[in-house]
């Protein structure tokens, strides 16, 4: 019996990853790996050294990266679980359900916390950050999400560093959905640990993600690590060690990774990846604009990452039927998760290009026809 080969034929997904993948990047995936070859260990290497030429850092001077199995949640809750000794509290800035997630984690880690919220349409205040930093000396650590998946706010993560830094605290960054895309400089914006994972905007397959930090960070308070499959310290020993993952790796992801690598360099890095992504961004607003639908955040605080826009408040419109007749004709759209509105979601990262983002405003129109509903917000709430 012959299998079919993989294609480019699957529904395209404008989703925050999973997302579409390349054709070079499923056959990547065709191949079975032993973990413990010194040829899947030298791949391993490779990875985590190009990452960090992404971050535009280098070894020499001290910085890491640890990969690490599961999603990137995962990688947000080893950082908290292994780089928090006791009797330190964490400052934690929420603007959307993947602050609010980071809050969770450390009620279920037992490590005290300060909760700093905004509303999901705006910023954190950073004269209120700077007081409570000021007020609190047992605060330690300062924790942000730079593209806030939930509305794509982009939240301005120099000018957080900034308050941090003059407050002597450390600084932990979710970067899960722009690392790759939108430029962040490390070093300068004075974030000591990044999250990020496989399947955002480096285009690769779900099953890993990666922390980029200095070697003293990660190690300093491995004694008090709260997990044990969790460890950055013991996962980055373990690479010094022998160059493996502690335990079993998703070797399949990690071959599609380097080719999805590969493919980034090719395309020209980051400024051009993100360059991709800010021209489907612009088309996509526009077009979603032209047809009568309202993005819910103003354009000064939005991420070319993903857009959240109003749902009609037309009777005729329901999330579910509009989903799924855009499912028929091939394009996997997001539902909103902001707490305050009704909204859904269109991501256009992954492997889509202007023709792909030109094809689902089509089918949006189609739908919108076929469906019979007006696209306008309510009222009070047209920009
Ligand atoms: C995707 C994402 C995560 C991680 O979510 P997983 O479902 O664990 O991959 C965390 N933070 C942000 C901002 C994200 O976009």
């Amino acid at each position: 019996m012959s299998l079919p080969s993989p294609t480019n034929r699957d529904a395209r997904l404008f989703t925050p990853g999973p997302l579409t993948t390349s054709l070079g990047v499923k056959q990547a995936m065709m191949h079975d790996a032993g973990s413990w070859h010194s040829d899947f260990n030298a791949r391993i290497r490779w990875i985590r050294e190009r990452l960090l030429a992404i971050a535009e850092l280098s070894p020499v001077e001290g910085w890491e990266t640890v990969l690490l199995q599961g999603s990137g949640t995962y990688g947000v809750e080893a950082v908290f679980a292994t780089c928090i000794p006791p009797a330190c509290r964490v400052c934690v800035l929420a603007n959307g359900a993947y602050g609010e997630r980071m809050v969770r984690m450390l009620e279920h880690l037992h490590i005290d916390h300060t909760v700093l919220r905004s509303p999901e349409s705006e910023g954190p205040d950073l004269s209120l950050l700077a007081e409570t930093l000021a007020a609190d000396p047992t605060i330690t650590h300062v924790a942000a999400v730079h593209c806030e998946t939930t509305t794509g706010i982009l939240n301005p993560i120099a000018e957080i560093g900034r308050v941090v830094k003059r407050h002597c605290c450390l600084f932990i960054v979710d970067a899960m959905s722009s690392f790759g895309a939108v430029p962040l400089e490390m070093e300068s914006t004075g974030i000591d640990f990044l999250i990020s994972s496989a399947n955002k905007c480096l285009e690769g397959v779900p099953g890993f993600c990666f922390v980029i930090a200095r070697r003293e960070s990660l190690l300093a308070n491995a004694a008090h690590a709260r997990s044990l499959s969790l460890n950055l310290a013991d996962q980055l020993r373990g690479f010094d060690r022998n160059g493996q993952f502690r335990y079993t790796p998703p070797t399949h992801v990690l071959l599609a990774f380097e080719q999805a690598l590969n493919e980034h360099t090719a395309e020209g890095g980051v400024a051009a990846r993100g360059a991709r992504y800010q021209r489907n961004h612009e088309i996509l607003v526009a077009g979603m604009r032209g047809l009568g639908f309202q993005p819910y955040l103003p354009p000064a605080v939005q991420s070319f990452i993903i857009t959240a826009f109003h749902c009609p408040s037309d009777p005729r419109f329901t999330f579910t039927e509009f989903y799924q007749a855009l499912a028929g004709r091939g394009f996997i759209i997001y539902p909103g998760k902001i707490s305050r509105a009704e909204t859904f979601r269109i991501a256009n990262i992954g492997h889509l290009f202007e023709a792909d983002i030109h094809d689902l405003l089509a089918a949006v129109s189609e739908v919108t026809v076929t469906l019979g509903f007006n696209p306008k917000p309510p009222a009070e709430l047209a920009r």
